[in-house]
């Protein structure tokens, strides 16, 4: 179809078109005559099409409103009049994303599908949402997903409760939360940046529902939309859709969204605040330090990028400079730099992690000086063009995992857009990458440096640090301040409470009517293909080894992981491979310096990585494979020296380096624990598991908690102990990087495999050849039933056990009930009822299952959730229709569009699991042809999982010990 500008397609105005070639489109921004919508398509043939409605919703004050609105709008609309048709949404549609989003100054609603007719639907739905929500009928849907005073019977305490206000409970417990959030106040004070637009607790309880009902009325009208389309869809139709649905009903309104800049200062600003510690903890270390610098705008491209790619040069980079001087003043364990380029004001930061607040001072001088002496001398030419090739690796591979490319596009178009610039702007990166090349002889990193770092006086220096009771002096402040309202409540007051509270969980637990759940759309079953996907795998050899080739189009990248068994060295080597996998790379080897070995990797691959991980057979539930994994992504064409780098970095690397050594403990240490708060469901995953399973617990010793106490010794008795610690990961890598000892797996075109094989020995004569071991690894396994105790205000619940182990079969059905409990008994009970931000339901094809939460203010209700799960599935009743979009739902869990990496690492995978394409066919059946019986049946298989009551809890002190009786051990987890 040929598109002419000015012309008028089905009430939208073409502005402008563009082919971008950096990512195969067509462009096409477009206007909606009658309301001034704006539309952006990125035309294309990828299938994984995606949509998506914007907002421009600058916050005015910190009570959480665009965060609230966000939530509440998804909670039903006049033409999907049910409690929540984002749940139905996600139990029965084949999206392959599905989500909302609260930004510091947008609300973005994407969905994304492979499906035609599913895709359509999902807009619609979204549509409906956003346009015609029911929150103007319901103010129940405020009070529970935003807060309300909390009474059940007259004699209690009255509480606050609320779904955004338990999650940013949850997002305030965490220090470097605490840190990323404040920047931006500490930065914009006099603009929207410098509010909190997810909602501070303590202020979210100031929001009316007047409030938030009138921000509504002004911001999500037509005139103040980005609506953004992309992948192979049709345009007129689509557009047509748009148009004659929901955009034709409204009039242009004049309305000021607009995003003020936020003036200079002048000096620098310093701000402190705190998080919470319990008291037990020491202050010791604890404080993070950050400076921040704004960089221009973000619809100047040019310095967008620069100042994305020097953040890498001066801090991300293993070898930055930045980091290195602040690393070696021990200013504290671990130094992050970061960008953050989705705002109109883009600012650079540097964060000190486990420091103390009295080298503020030292870290103000030494970024400074740093600084200085980088421009007076230059930066290493090496490292600046490393630096640019990595970026420009990163950006043409477009590898964003499990998320949709049209999605990340979709995202970062923002960055230009929202600001009234044009959209293609951050997508056209090929020109400004040649532009900086052009600019480095006159000195182009330098100069930004010098502007936007040294020279800039829009920066501050934010210190946040820990305080020991924090959360009881809160919970004692909200309790006062719960009682003395309670006090001025009348009788009668207390009885429309009471009533109140009541009626919102009456509603809560009262099914939506039938009629109005098959209103929400659903594919038939028919639509579903019935085939799996077949991955490419092929056993070819090189030499002894087997090697298992996925030939898939790469785009010219040869995607080349080694896979070293583990089972080669002793037990008591296991934490040190797990310190191993950190350390390798980060050091010098025979040939290079650790700077040099740094660029070379950047200018000359896509990135070398090592990880560790367990391959569990699905038919033996003892007989586990864990594996080093080297890897490495490259362009064909410098495959040869990706292999040297290998050979430098397996066989050549030194353990003789004790300050880089010492570093990496204490960046080790520290990024472990913050996942505890970060992902404490993962770490208590693991953890529940490990007291029954021996892979779960070897990978205790390798990420979990007993790594961490590895590690927490090491950084104690560094000085005794360095010798030791190098001799056994120098001992360790002699085993591992033995040639008997290593499968290949290798995803690439057939080119690449013919590079591959000639190239290979480049590694591989330099591997150890030694005659090898396989060491069973058996752990002392004990139901621990652990209370893992943090300063944290919210939990992480979680209670598993394998069914093979009880004798029950894997089927597919299970996934089918993951899909059911996850998205109706535990979104209702835990989250809706309970207040936490999570549920889960997991079960593995080795037979795994797991239930638990995410982020709960709750502990023994959730438990007794948990308990009670099978009841419910004893009593599970529904209709044909309902039965078919819960399994479309479970399979749209695994009809995910993959990145070639992804499929060879899937493909390798099952076939190190023992998982065949026969297992995987049957596994589809069983979900295509599950039934209600078949789930109701399943109920018993639950019951015993759960009664062998293996339980792990990670979350607040106070609320461990208040339930003790649960646990067979209370543990602090942090000194
Ligand atoms: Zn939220």
């Amino acid at each position: 179809m040929n598109f002419k500008i000015g012309e008028i397609y089905n009430g939208f105005k073409l502005i402008e078109t563009k082919e971008v070639k950096e990512i195969n489109s067509l462009t096409l921004l477009f206007e909606h005559s009658k309301t001034g919508a704006k539309l952006f398509y990125i035309s294309n043939d990828d299938n994984n099409k995606v949509f998506s409605i914007s907002f421009r919703t600058p916050p005015q004050d910190s009570t959480g409103l665009p965060h609230i609105l966000e939530h509440s709008v998804l909670c039903g609309s006049d033409k999907y009049p049910i409690k929540e048709p984002f749940v139905e949404l996600i139990k029965g549609s084949l999206n392959t994303f599905l989500n909302a989003m609260t930004f510091p100054d947008k609300t973005m609603y994407p969905i994304a599908s492979m499906n035609e007719k599913d895709f359509i639907n999902l807009m619609d739905v979204y549509l409906d949402a956003v346009f015609h929500p029911r929150i103007y009928t319901d103010k129940g849907i405020f009070l529970q997903e935003g807060w309300h005073y909390h009474l059940e019977n007259k004699e209690d305490d009255i509480e606050y409760v609320g779904v955004v206000y338990n999650e940013m409970k949850g997002a305030f417990s965490n220090p470097e939360e605490v840190v990323n959030r404040k920047i931006q106040e500490s930065l914009f004070p006099d603009t929207p940046y410098g509010k909190e637009s997810g909602g501070d607790p303590e202020f979210i309880i100031d929001l009316t529902y007047e409030d938030f009902i009138d921000f509504h009325k002004k911001y999500y009208h037509p005139s103040n939309s980005y609506i953004y389309l992309y992948g192979d869809g049709d345009i007129l139709e689509q557009l047509a859709f748009l148009n004659d649905n929901y955009l034709e009903d409204y009039d242009e309104i004049n309305m000021d969204s607009s995003i003020p800049i936020q003036e200079s200062f002048n000096e620098p600003k310093e701000c402190e605040y705190f998080y919470p510690i319990s008291n037990k903890e020491s202050l010791k270390e604890k404080t993070y330090l950050t400076m921040n610098f704004v960089t221009g705008t973000s619809t100047d491209a040019q310095t967008h990028l620069g100042m994305e790619i020097l953040t890498h040069i001066l801090l991300n980079s293993p070898s930055a400079p930045l980091k290195k001087a602040l690393l070696d003043a021990q200013l504290g364990k671990d130094v992050v730099g970061s960008f953050d380029g989705g705002i109109l004001q883009p600012v650079i930061s540097i964060m000190i992690k486990n420091s103390e607040e009295g080298k503020k001072n030292q870290l103000k001088d030494i970024v400074i000086n740093t600084l200085k002496s980088l421009v007076k001398d230059g930066i290493d030419q090496e490292q600046i063009k490393a630096a640019i090739n990595i970026t420009e690796f990163r950006l043409r591979e477009a590898d964003y995992g499990s998320y949709p490319k049209g999605l990340i596009y979709g995202i970062n178009i923002m960055d230009s857009w929202l600001y009234d610039a044009d959209p293609t702007m951050h997508l056209e990166y090929e020109e400004y990458i040649s532009n900086i090349r052009d600019e480095l002889e006159n000195n182009y990193f330098e100069k930004i440096i010098q502007k936007y770092l040294i020279d800039n006086n829009h920066c501050s220096l934010l210190i946040v640090k820990p305080e020991q009771g924090l959360v009881d002096k809160n919970d004692d402040e909200i309790a006062e301040k719960l009682k003395s309202y309670k006090e001025t409540l009348k009788e009668k007051d207390l009885d429309n409470l009471i009533q109140e509270t009541k009626d919102l969980i009456k509603n809560q637990n009262t099914p939506d009517k039938e009629e109005d759940i098959i209103k929400i759309p659903v594919l038939p079953i028919e639509d579903i293909v019935k085939e799996s996907e077949v991955l490419p795998l092929e056993l070819r050899k090189y030499k002894e080894n087997e090697v298992l080739y996925h030939n898939i189009n790469t785009n010219g990248i040869v995607y080349a992981d080694l896979l070293f068994s583990i089972n080669n060295i002793k037990q008591e080597l296991i934490p040190y491979i797990a310190l191993l996998a950190r350390y390798l790379g980060e050091v010098s080897t025979e040939k290079y310096s650790f700077e040099q070995l740094t660029n070379e990797i950047e200018i000359n691959t896509g990135g070398i990585d090592y990880d560790i991980d367990v391959y569990g057979d699905i038919k033996d539930l003892e007989s586990y494979s864990p594996k080093f994994i080297v890897k490495g992504r490259v362009l064909n064409s410098n495959i040869e020296k990706m292999f040297e780098l290998f050979k430098e970095i397996l066989c050549n690397s030194k353990y003789d380096e004790k300050q880089r050594l010492k570093e990496i403990i204490q960046s080790s240490k520290a990024k472990t624990e913050m996942t505890f708060l970060s992902v404490g469901h993962k770490i208590v995953a693991n953890r529940v598991h490990s007291y029954y399973s021996n892979s779960a617990k070897f990978l205790e010793y390798i990420n979990g908690i007993e790594y961490y106490n590895f590690i927490k010794n090491l950084e104690k008795n560094f000085e005794n102990q360095y010798e030791e610690i190098f001799s056994s990961m120098e001992q360790a890598s002699k085993l591992l990087f033995n040639k008997k000892n290593m499968i290949i797996s290798l995803t690439s075109e057939e080119d690449g495999y013919k590079v591959f094989d000639e190239k290979f020995n480049i590694l591989y004569d330099n591997l150890y050849n030694d005659s090898i071991n396989q060491n069973i690894f058996k752990f002392d396994l004990n139901k621990l039933n652990e209370g893992l105790m943090t300063s944290s205000k919210v939990q992480y619940v979680g209670k598993a056990f394998n069914i093979q182990k009880l004798d029950y079969k894997y089927s597919g059905v299970l996934q089918v009930l993951k899909t059911i409990i996850s998205t109706d008994y535990l979104w209702n009970k835990v989250r809706v009822q309970g207040g936490a931000y999570g549920a889960f339901f997991s079960i593995g094809r080795a037979g795994s299952l797991f239930i638990g939460s995410y982020r709960d203010p709750n502990l023994k209700n959730t438990v007794n959730t948990i308990n009670r799960a099978y009841e419910y599935v004893e009593n599970f009743k529904t209709s044909k229709r309902e039965m078919n979009k819960y399994i479309i739902g479970t399979i749209s869990n695994f009809d995910v569009p993959m990145t070639p990496w992804t499929k060879g690492n899937l493909a390798t995978g099952n076939y190190l699991r023992n998982i065949t394409q026969e297992d995987i066919q049957r596994e589809r059946d069983e979900m295509l042809g599950c039934n209600v019986e078949d789930i109701v049946n399943s109920s018993k298989i639950i019951k015993d999982c759960i009664d062998e009551n293996y339980l792990c809890v990670l979350g607040n002190d106070k609320k461990i010990k208040g339930d003790k009786d649960l646990f067979e051990n209370l543990i602090d987890l942090f000194e």
